[in-house]
């Protein structure tokens, strides 16, 4: 991943899914070919449902991504259901494609399956990559509101050091819409020595099925001024995507702004999206670099 410096101005870069129905497999293309002419920073290629599926999945787009837009690509691989084998083999196949950027993770824990022992955290799956494979460069997730799981917030930090004190150059965080939660975050990593950048996962929400869904998974703390929007344009689906643009515009000025390392835009494949968002911001990113991050003249 090309980690900038917050001197060479902040990073800009996608997240996408592999798509799982024909359609979505042509639509892919069409997505990928507008956002190429965006030049991110990186694209990266999330890894959902069967994890042993991943070379004709998230690997194939990645390798795609790479080789044919020549964008770096990062590869998401969640561990908890696969053993030291089955990740040497999906090393030696992202090697193979080129793809040499892992965002590693544990993943979820479905209650029902029983994961496997090799890789209890992604900090075991950080470790274990670089000792079979030392040259790729390998990034974390990380939780400004904490993770779920963890039993609090000191605990979740501890780990997260652990997990870069493992190799981890870089770490992406969980969607937020308050930015504050963002930068108290990023201060209790400076606090903890966690010294690497931390790149702002932003997710637009453009649509009342994403955002019912949203609230009804996520822990994000949805501010008055975010669920206004919501309750404001439930029923125009045009005003509500507007306004998901806008509240995401605003995100992203106020985290370029106060100097953030990396914005990771997550486009649920909308490359429409993702061109309105960069054409609104992209002055930002540009008039950052080679800029020292701000120095906070009224705390
Ligand atoms: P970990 O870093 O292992 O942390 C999990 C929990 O365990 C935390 O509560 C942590 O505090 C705690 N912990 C960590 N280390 C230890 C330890 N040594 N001892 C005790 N407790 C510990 N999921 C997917 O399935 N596919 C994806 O493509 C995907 N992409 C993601 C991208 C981003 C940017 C983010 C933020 C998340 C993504 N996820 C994805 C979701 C992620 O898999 C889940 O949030 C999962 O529950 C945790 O994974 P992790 O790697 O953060 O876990």
């Amino acid at each position: 991943m090309n980690s900038k410096s917050s001197s060479a101005g902040p990073t800009f870069s996608f997240e996408i899914f592999p798509p799982n129905t024909q359609v979505g497999a042509e639509k892919i293309i069409t997505t990928l070919g507008a956002l190429q002419g965006l030049s991110p920073d990186f694209i990266s290629v999330t890894c959902s449902g069967d994890k042993t599926k991943i070379e004709q999945t998230t690997i194939k787009l990645a390798d795609y991504v790479a080789n044919q837009l020549h964008i770096p690509a990062v590869a998401h691989l969640p561990a908890a259901y696969l053993d030291k084998p089955q990740v040497a083999r999906i090393l030696q196949k992202l090697e193979a494609a080129g793809v040499t950027r892992i965002l590693a993770l544990r993943g979820d824990i479905d209650p029902a399956v029983a994961p496997k022992n090799d890789f209890h955290y992604a900090d075991d799956l950080v470790r274990f990559i670089k000792k079979c494979a030392p040259h790729f460069e390998v990034s974390g997730a990380c939780y400004p509101e904490v993770h779920p799981e963890s039993f609090n917030q000191l605990s979740d930090i501890r780990f997260l050091k652990q997990k870069t004190a493992a190799g981890c150059k870089h770490l992406t965080t969980q969607l937020f819409f308050d930015n504050e939660i963002f930068f108290d975050f990023e201060e209790r990593c400076r606090l903890a020595e966690i010294n690497v950048p931390v790149l702002a996962g932003v997710m637009p929400i453009t649509n009342r099925k994403q955002a019912l869904r949203l609230i009804k998974t996520s822990a994000a703390k949805l501010p008055r001024k975010f669920t206004a929007i919501l309750d404001r344009y439930e029923h125009d689906p045009a005003a509500l995507r507007d306004a998901g643009i806008a509240y995401a515009v605003d995100q992203i000025a106020d985290l370029v702004t106060q100097g953030v390392a990396g914005v990771h835009l997550y486009t649920m494949n909308n490359a429409e999206t993702a061109r309105t968002i960069f054409n609104a911001t992209r002055s930002l990113f540009r008039a950052c670099q080679n800029e020292p991050a701000p120095q906070v003249l009224f705390a």
